[in-house]
């Protein structure tokens, strides 16, 4: 092993993720064996230790000592990101007012322009929310609704 792995003082397990990211090209290097070449980030917290680091998912495994959580979550974050540029491209059906409306997971999302801005509106069950705040774009509008209702899921850790 090498980097972080052979100083004294740094843990090996006990670690939790407390955050990912996706660099979407492999252009991390994992702090914790500095050889990881990583695309996915994943942020690990120790009590024991002053800074989270960022490592791949190889490292991640074993600081969490975990096989599973780790892969999981990349895939859960590659999943959204292809959901969420999906999205704007949806069957989205334009209304005899012009607003802009798709209904899928039991809600009912509308964009519409409002003099030169776009808003955005979301029926979940019978209540609308939204509508306050100005898009300059149909494509801000409707990526606005898909991060409210559909946000990154908080990473999970077998050691919480
Ligand atoms: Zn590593």
């Amino acid at each position: 092993m090498t980097g972080l792995w052979d100083q004294p003082g740094v843990p090996h397990k006990g670690w939790r993720c407390v955050g990912m990211e996706d660099l979407e090209e492999p252009t991390g290097r994992c702090e914790m064996c500095g050889r990881e070449e990583i695309r996915y980030v994943h942020f690990m917290d120790h009590d024991d230790h002053p800074t989270a680091l960022e490592v791949g998912c190889v490292c991640a495994e074993k600081m969490e000592d975990d096989l599973v959580g780790p892969r999981r979550r990349e895939r859960g974050l590659l999943n959204q990101a292809r959901r969420r540029r999906n999205w704007v491209t949806r069957q989205w059906r334009t209304s005899a007012k012009g607003n802009l409306t798709l209904n899928t997971d039991g809600r009912r999302f509308v964009v519409r322009l409002d003099g030169r801005h776009w808003k955005a509106h979301l029926l979940d069950g019978e209540r609308w929310l939204g509508g306050r705040k100005r898009f300059d774009s149909e494509e801000a509008a409707k990526l606005a609704l898909f991060d409210f209702v559909f946000p990154v899921e908080a990473p999970t850790s077998a050691h919480r």
